[in-house]
């Protein structure tokens, strides 16, 4: 039988880096099986639903690139695929049962269940009133107005087995599995356990690839398969993701959120490649992949079971490695919103804005980790730079009069430098250097400052030409005058 996956979201909030790890590798298995890929809404819990997380849900995969196969808004041959319009599937099956003998309604009121959890000091669970309530009983209950919960019968001895692909055999003794979950509520909404069963079952899967945290619900998943008579699918629970101090990773160690990262300028390619490879590796050395090879390479057995560590430093890095990839129309689509955000560029780019960034891509490409750097490293060419104090003009090794000196050098140099190249410049500004017994460095850093108004810029004889000699020499000048003006 072919392969079927499923990504089973439940909205209530944005689109995790988690959830899109387990999207993804159930799309890229799906994939490389020539199986079918479907996404279930399980919105089952009104409580928690937020119609927002739904847009961010279908945002995020449009952005990513990442098309199911079935599911909302592409149908499919066993929809619906949003649980809160399966309502009446899951009380018919919640009845057979009850009719099977494998389920019971329980009366217990919301506040006895509080005592008996008080009493237990909160540990033990549900003490099973109801489970074998006489038929009297239970017409008088149901003609004294309460409305039961449909409760599964948990075996009181015994154990279940879940079988993981990747984890092997887990064994659970039956009492130590939630005595007698709920699987219909009173309001005729089913639980999490009832509804994600009855829809694998219905839609076919084949394979259920899910994050480790749902291994407890995993006994009892297959007590209920269990129940139906149905044959459960194959499990694998995927590894964790976790902080760089081996704490599940959440808003305490950054952005977690997709949305998040999409909006610090992380690029679509770069989430995929690197989230691909949190809990999974195709040998031991090859880093780069793009989606369509995943779509080809992605392999269950390739999984690992140590929790996957989430590498800020190194997601950066290889958006870096991204942008290099990207050519300049590609770059200039991409930045150009960024600058209009940040007000540096106007909403309709003049011709002038358009050739500066031109001109600016291949002084930056290299050194843009995220999109968003765009505008702390090109503010220099596009307005006015702030204000900077006299202390940033002064090098470590210099003091204020080797400072003017060497811009006044710099000035120099600079007067004419639009016809030389780059490198006669770079040579003239070593000589220069040496004559005055200074580093290059401490003779380019007051430079880089006045002109930029930053100490970390694009290369500076770049960013120079860049700007034109007219407006770079004016804010020489005016930085010199600034340490004139510093009292001594
Ligand atoms: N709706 C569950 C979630 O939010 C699905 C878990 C599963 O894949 O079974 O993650």
């Amino acid at each position: 039988m072919s392969v079927r996956v499923r990504y089973a979201p439940s909205p209530t909030g944005l689109q995790h880096i988690g959830g899109v790890r387990s999207a993804l590798f159930n799309y890229f298995y799906a994939r490389s099986e020539g199986g079918t890929f479907v996404l279930r809404i399980e919105d089952t819990d009104q409580t928690r639903f937020d119609s927002d997380s739904l847009e961010d849900l279908y945002d995020t995969f449009e952005w990513l690139g990442i098309q199911w196969d079935e599911g909302p808004k592409v149908g499919g041959a066993y929809g619906p695929y949003v649980q809160s319009e399966r309502i009446q599937l899951y009380r018919d099956h919640a009845r057979k049962l009850l009719d099977s003998g494998h389920a019971y309604e329980c009366f217990c009121t919301p506040e006895r269940l509080e005592q008996v959890r008080k009493g237990s000091g909160g540990e033990a669970g549900y003490d099973r009133p109801c489970r074998n309530l006489t038929r009297e009983e239970i017409e008088r209950l149901r003609a004294s107005g309460i409305i039961p919960v449909v409760r599964l019968k948990i075996p009181l001895e015994g154990s279940t087995r879940l079988h993981d692909l990747l984890l092997g055999d887990i064994d659970r003794k039956n009492e130590d599995i939630n005595p007698d979950p709920v699987l219909l509520k009173s309001d005729g909404y089913p639980t999490y356990h009832l509804a994600n069963v009855v829809d694998d079952h219905l839609m076919e899967i084949t394979d259920v690839l899910r994050a480790q945290e749902w291994i407890p619900s995993g006994p009892l998943h297959v007590q209920l398969y269990q129940a139906f008579g149905w044959e459960a699918p194959r499990f694998c629970h995927l590894p964790m993701v976790m902080g760089s101090d081996g704490q599940k990773l959440s808003k305490r160690h950054g952005s977690t959120s997709v949305r998040d990262f999409r909006e610090q300028g992380y690029l679509p390619e770069a989430i995929i490649n690197y989230v691909s490879l949190l809990g999974w590796s195709y040998d031991d050395s090859r880093e780069f992949f793009t989606k369509g090879e995943l779509e080809k390479m992605f392999s269950l057995d390739r999984l690992n079971k140590a929790p996957a560590v989430f590498d800020y430093k190194k997601l950066e890095w290889f958006n870096g490695q991204y942008i290099r990839l990207k050519s300049e129309s590609e770059l200039t689509e991409l930045l150009l919103p960024i600058l209009e955000r940040d007000g540096l560029v106007p909403a309709r780019p003049t011709a002038v804005a358009l050739e500066k960034l031109a001109a600016l891509i291949p002084l930056v490409r290299e050194r843009l980790h995220v999109l968003n750097d765009i505008s702390e490293m090109s503010r220099f060419v596009f307005s006015e730079i702030g204000d900077y104090g006299a202390a940033e003009l002064i090098p470590k090794r210099l003091d204020r009069d080797r400072t003017i000196a060497a811009l006044r050098a710099g000035r120099e140099l600079l007067s004419d430098f639009e016809t030389r190249s780059n490198e006669e410049t770079e040579e003239l500004f070593r000589a220069k250097a040496e004559e005055m017994g200074m580093k290059l460095g401490d003779l380019l850093m007051p430079l880089r400052v006045a002109v930029t108004g930053t100490r970390v810029s694009p290369p500076l004889f770049g960013s120079l030409r860049l700007l034109g000699a007219q407006t770079a020499l004016e804010r020489v000048d005016r930085a010199i005058a600034l340490l004139q003006n510093e009292v001594k």
